[in-house]
């Protein structure tokens, strides 16, 4: 029946997945998230894809024209992938979320001529530790002697192309690839092959130089959320928000602003905050919530605009008072409509949390 009784309440909704990308220096993390905001910059109309604070989300409709026939927009009602903009396994372990990893999924990125790295495995070591899902991005396929490019395309038509010579090259390094993975306790395999992506890593040959391979990483991301995250998509869109600081900044005019990724429910900017700070947590009030400008406007205006509200997922610049003692990777808690108490006591428990964990590491 159609009654609105329950949405009253509660506003269920399915929020974007949270993506990082992690692997050696120089592998090609950033050169490849360059590529990804590149391709739906070019593919999607105006607007189509938005740059957040710290964070880039690429919607489904852009997927889909990224991927072709990759990606069929009706298969999926998750609303698209929210890319973490600094890559690296520092931003990845500091960004926590209520125990977990703040990335529901990551992408390592591993030169496929030069293999398996010190960083290489250390970031493999912090994904099974957190259990976060991944896929593999076999970058700089092009780099492979006698490679033919093909612009942007999916990687089994260019790899179809190449001459018999360059594809043994490119067989031989993906299988030094997958069997340093068996090696790291991971049954991996070429990410067409892989039927169950809980069970084994999807490797997915990549340039992040020429694009060619990118349609099928969008495309094995989103359908690896959509087949095996969506319970956790699951997000009160409404309700208070919930938060990780990723940076603590001074800005001009604003004071001590935090850029911070939502990862559940709604803040507004009249909305009073707990926030995990390096002595007890912090009570304040917002008093901006800022994104990033459109490029052809900053010119003239501030590099910021405020929103009167945003919610999950997305990376918004939080201005407020007394955020002096604020940390990156600590917890941000919108109050609204509960006793201030209980969300300190929240935000006390996550920050232990992460003090077990971080000795942990040491
Ligand atoms: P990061 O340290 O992992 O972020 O690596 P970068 O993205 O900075 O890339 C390191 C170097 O490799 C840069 O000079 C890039 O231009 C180059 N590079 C990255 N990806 C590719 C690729 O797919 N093909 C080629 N030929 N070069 C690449």
């Amino acid at each position: 029946s159609d009654t609105d009784t329950e949405t009253d309440a509660h506003t269920p909704s399915l929020r974007t997945p949270i993506v990082a990308v992690l692997g050696h220096v120089d592998h090609g993390k950033t050169s490849l998230l360059d590529k990804v905001r590149g391709s739906a910059v070019i593919e999607g109309e105006a607007g189509a894809i938005t740059q957040h604070i710290g964070a880039t989300a690429v919607p489904l409709e852009v997927i889909s024209e990224i991927a072709g026939d990759l990606v069929e927009p009706d298969d999926f009602d998750l609303p698209g992938l929210l890319f973490i903009d600094t890559p690296g396994h520092h931003s990845f372990t500091t960004l926590r979320s209520r125990g977990g990893a703040l990335a529901d999924i990551a992408i390592l990125v591993v030169d496929v001529n030069d293999g398996f790295q010190p960083q290489t495995r250390e970031a493999l070591e912090i994904l099974q530790r957190s259990e976060t899902p991944f896929i593999v991005a076999a970058n700089k396929v092009d780099t492979v002697p006698g490679w033919n490019a093909n612009e942007d395309t999916p990687i089994q038509s260019t790899y179809d192309q190449q001459s018999e010579r360059v594809q043994g090259a490119v067989d031989t390094a993906l299988y030094e690839i997958i069997g340093q993975l068996s090696e790291a306790g991971f049954s991996a395999d070429l990410y067409w092959r892989v039927q169950n992506f809980q069970r084994n890593v999807g490797v997915v040959p990549v340039s992040a130089m020429t694009g060619e391979g990118v349609p099928d990483l969008l495309a094995v991301m989103m359908g690896l959320s959509q087949r095996y995250m969506k319970a956790e998509m699951e997000i009160d869109v409404a309700g208070p928000g919930v938060g990780t600081v990723l940076e603590v900044k001074e800005e001009k005019g604003f004071g001590t602003t935090i850029d911070t990724v939502l990862y559940d429910g709604t803040i507004r900017a009249d909305d009073r905050l707990v926030v995990g700070g390096t002595n007890d947590p912090i009570v304040t009030d917002v008093r901006a919530l800022l994104q990033p400008r459109p490029l052809a406007e900053i010119r003239t205006e501030s590099r910021f605009e405020r929103v009167d509200e945003v919610s999950a997922a997305s990376g918004i610049k939080i201005a407020a008072p007394d955020l002096g003692d604020a940390m990156a990777g600590a917890p941000v808690r919108v109050v609204r409509d509960r006793p201030v108490e209980d969300v300190i006591a929240e935000v006390r428990a996550e920050l232990a949390d992460i003090a077990v964990d971080t000795a942990d590491e040491g």
